[in-house]
């Protein structure tokens, strides 16, 4: 296939393929294009196939075509260029062009139309043309760019998510090791060795069980769609049933007050939608303050997705922290103030990603939170809504 030019008018070199029965009218386009400071270089085609053949072997900047050649039509360039893949841009130059004709062929593709007997237009819509292309060119070139980015940032993201997989699997099983001999040691040799070697002991058990934890909570996070989601219609006042019943200790306890509106079905996957449902409720039981914790959990449709929100009467999330607490890992208190690891809301952010939905926090320290999060609505009608069963 033959490219564009590569000489382009920067330089002031134009190749031209010349459409053109009528040899004085082409001797006096090039000489409009000399005049005007262009170093041109021509080839003449009058038929279809002459014109084909040029194309094929020839790159051109621009093509300037007769409207009506005895054999041609000046138009038909465009189509023989779409066959050939070329994008080169072609200025209709012709005697007489009623205006209606002109608009059309330019809605066909044609750069612009210059009439013979004003060919001092000729340069200015060369120019305005080959502009017009080296554009087009930095655009392709530019989105070219971005899907090679976005490739490649997708690649190193499941790099990365197969290495925290891997990572926290393998690891698993030497950490087993670890703690259950460390446990053994602990029980077997308390009080027999000096008070130090036993706290040495309690720390190396403390550390490994820890880790244990750290490493199951990150493999739980790396298994989030794993294996591709499940999706069906779910109804999210089952799930959310589910996600109590798992809470039920948490909830006995903390004698929270939960509150249910109206609760959509939606197509997601039911196990991450239960742990979206637990993570978000179990954090608004446990964050409390020091009042009876209330928790009102509701949904409502916005265009053509449903917003969640988990809202809580607890201690509530200073404004510079909001983005933090959805990274993996990343909490607020120690864990003697509040038990955690700093995975859950990663989790969920993760959940509702993969289902194509936002998640966020308004909060406002000391008077409690609201988690919001979206998923998309499975029809444009109402059906998709139940009534509370709580
Ligand atoms: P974890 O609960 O194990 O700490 P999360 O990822 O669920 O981990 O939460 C991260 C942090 O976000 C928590 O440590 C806490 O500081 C803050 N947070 C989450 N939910 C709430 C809430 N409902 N109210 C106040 N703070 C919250």
């Amino acid at each position: 296939m033959a490219a564009a030019s590569k000489n382009g008018a920067a330089n002031g070199k134009l190749r031209i393929l010349l459409i053109e029965d009528n040899p004085s009218d082409a001797e006096l386009e090039l000489a409009e294009l000399r005049r005007e400071g262009f170093e041109v270089s021509s080839d003449l085609a009058q038929t279809r196939d002459e014109v084909s053949e040029r194309l094929s072997k020839h790159s051109y900047d621009v093509v300037l075509a007769d409207y009506n050649l005895p054999h041609f039509r000046g138009m038909e360039t465009l189509e023989i260029m779409r066959e050939k893949g070329l994008n080169v841009p072609v200025i209709l130059v012709t005697g007489a062009l009623r205006s209606m004709t002109a608009v059309e062929c330019v809605k066909q593709g044609a750069t612009d139309y210059v009439l013979k007997d004003n060919l001092t237009r000729l340069s200015l819509c060369v120019r305005r043309a080959l502009a017009e292309t080296a554009l087009k060119e930095q655009r392709k070139r530019a989105e070219m760019q971005l899907a090679k980015k976005v490739e490649q940032l997708a690649r190193s993201n499941s790099d990365l998510e197969q290495f925290a997989y891997v990572a926290s699997h393998d690891l698993q099983e030497p950490l087993r090791m670890v703690a259950a001999y460390t446990q053994l040691l602990s029980e077997r040799y308390r009080g027999k060795l000096d008070e130090s070697a036993d706290k040495y002991i309690a720390y190396a058990v403390e550390g490994a069980l820890r880790m244990q934890a750290l490493i199951s909570d990150l493999l739980a996070f790396s298994r989030v769609g794993r294996n591709g989601a499940e999706r069906a219609n779910i109804e999210c006042n089952a799930v959310v049933d589910e996600s109590l019943k798992n809470l039920a200790a948490a909830v006995q306890e903390s004698g929270v007050i939960i509150t249910r509106g109206l609760l959509p079905t939606v197509h997601a996957d039911r196990v991450q939608l239960g742990q979206l449902f637990q993570n978000l409720l179990g954090n608004a039981i446990k964050f409390c303050g020091k009042d009876t914790p209330a928790v009102e959990l509701s949904a409502e449709r916005q265009g053509d997705e449903w917003v969640f929100a988990v809202c809580d009467n607890g201690i509530g999330i200073a404004s510079e922290h909001k983005e933090q607490i959805f990274v993996i890992f990343q909490r607020l208190h120690t864990r003697t103030e509040y038990s955690g690891n700093g995975v859950g809301l990663a989790i969920c952010k993760k959940i509702v990603e993969q289902h194509g939905g936002r998640i966020w926090v308004d909060s406002q320290p000391g008077r409690g939170s609201t988690f919001r999060f979206t998923l998309p609505a499975i029809s444009a009608d109402r059906d998709d809504i139940h009534e509370n069963h709580s």
